[in-house]
């Protein structure tokens, strides 16, 4: 009997079956996109804290040495410069398009070793972040940025640099003043009985 070598001729992918390689493709996709966004955006995270933190660092080596005036948040951001000679520095990753990303509290320079957990910069929409008082004389709702998944990043005056939830440090909140803004010295000020200073 004569054997046949010929070969079968090659299978072609039937369009349904090419459908379902698409359609799995997709899912696959589809399945990845939210993990790579989350990637990119705690990446963003890192470095906005990481910009926070060099700040930090550059005010506690100027602030040694520097006259009091040059540390007000007017003028923080050009005493700072001459240390922080990148000025991507000053830009949240989130904030490309926006002209302002952090804003100094408007009493940082009155602040001692005792408010190392005192806000002194973060995420905001001013330079100048007036937000002791009560009640404080900037809209909070307005300028705070909460840019990163609805949290603002924070830089501590000792340094540490945290994610905060707006509400969280809302500066109309008494409790807050106390806890992230106000300088003790300013306490001087108080209204007896309330969070309210007396002087401005
Ligand atoms: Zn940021």
């Amino acid at each position: 009997m004569e054997r046949s070598w010929r070969r079968a001729p090659a299978r072609a992918f039937t369009l349904v079956e090419l459908l379902i390689v698409v359609a799995v493709i997709g899912v696959l996709v589809a399945l990845l996109m939210p993990v790579l966004g989350m990637a990119r955006e705690s990446a963003r995270v890192t470095q906005c804290q990481n910009q926070l933190r060099q700040i930090g660092l550059a005010l506690t080596k100027t602030a040694a040495t520097a006259p009091p005036e040059r540390l007000k948040p007017a003028s923080l951001t050009q005493t700072l410069a001459p240390v922080l000679d990148d000025p991507r520095i000053w830009a949240c990753p989130n904030a490309t398009a926006e002209p302002v990303s952090f804003g100094f509290n408007v009493r940082t320079y009155r602040m001692q070793s005792s408010d190392a957990l005192k806000i002194v910069s973060l995420d905001y929409r001013k330079a100048v972040a007036d937000v002791v008082g009560h009640p404080p004389v900037d809209d909070w709702a307005v300028q705070s940025a909460p840019r990163h998944r609805g949290t603002c990043n924070a830089l501590r005056l000792g340094g540490a640099v945290t994610a905060q939830a707006a509400d969280a440090i809302d500066p109309n909140v008494c409790l807050n003043q106390d806890l992230f803004w106000r300088p003790q010295l300013d306490n001087v000020y108080l209204v007896a009985g309330s969070c309210e200073l007396a002087v401005h």
